[in-house]
């Protein structure tokens, strides 16, 4: 399944639920989840069927692949991954995602969305360790140190970086040089650390029917 390119604003609708694809426009009133739209396709009064746990739980994993742009197959890897390693598998896969390059450049406030992140890091605007990587699903370690490349510093995305990095909150796994716009991955994030509405068992089970 290829990676949805469409309006992100229908996804949450679908959803019917914030899933912040959209950087600043969703902590406004223009967002549509709060404007109260309709799921797509659905007009007037809806009729509410039973939901199956199959469904809840197909929902749950394509959730969690919109909120973090990852196509089905990168997906199903990366719980491979998670399952080899000890502990529990939804909580490592949550940590596999939150680890990813684009997730961090997201979380550490360089971008509005993850969108947006893993557009910069395809352009080889971000180092890591003072290399360009311009991969968005590899994943960082303790103790990385992810910035933006010196070439890039003059680019638009840059300078507005540097305009609305002031006041965000970065995530306690990460740490900010809001002067120098650099990051560190200070440890792997635990569950309590991972801000997120997904329920990653509901995703477990899903894969493990
Ligand atoms: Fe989702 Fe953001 Fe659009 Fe609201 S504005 S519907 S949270 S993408």
């Amino acid at each position: 399944m290829a990676r949805y390119t469409g309006p992100a604003c229908r996804v949450c609708r679908r959803h019917g639920e914030k899933l912040m694809l959209k950087g600043a426009r969703c902590f406004t009133p223009k967002c549509s989840v709060v404007q109260r739209h309709n799921p797509p396709g659905e007009h007037g009064s809806v009729v509410r069927r039973k939901v199956s746990e199959y469904s809840l739980q197909l929902k749950e994993k394509q959730k969690a692949r919109h909120i973090y742009g990852v196509l089905e197959r990168q997906f199903r890897r990366h719980l491979a991954e998670a399952e080899r390693l000890p502990g529990l598998s939804g909580e490592n896969l949550l940590r596999i995602l939150e680890m990813r390059q684009d997730n961090v450049v997201y979380r550490l406030g360089f971008a509005e969305s993850r969108r947006q992140a893993r557009q910069l890091v395809q352009h080889g605007h971000i180092t890591i360790n003072g290399r360009v990587t311009d991969i968005p699903s590899c994943h960082v370690k303790e103790g990385d140190v992810i910035a933006w490349k010196e070439g890039s510093r003059k680019t638009v995305p840059y300078q507005m970086a540097a305009q609305e990095i002031e006041g965000k909150l970065i995530p306690s796994w990460l740490s900010l040089d809001s002067g120098n716009l650099s990051g560190q991955v200070l440890s792997a994030p635990s569950r309590s650390d991972i801000e997120t509405a997904i329920d990653e068992r509901l995703i477990v089970a899903f894969y493990s029917r």
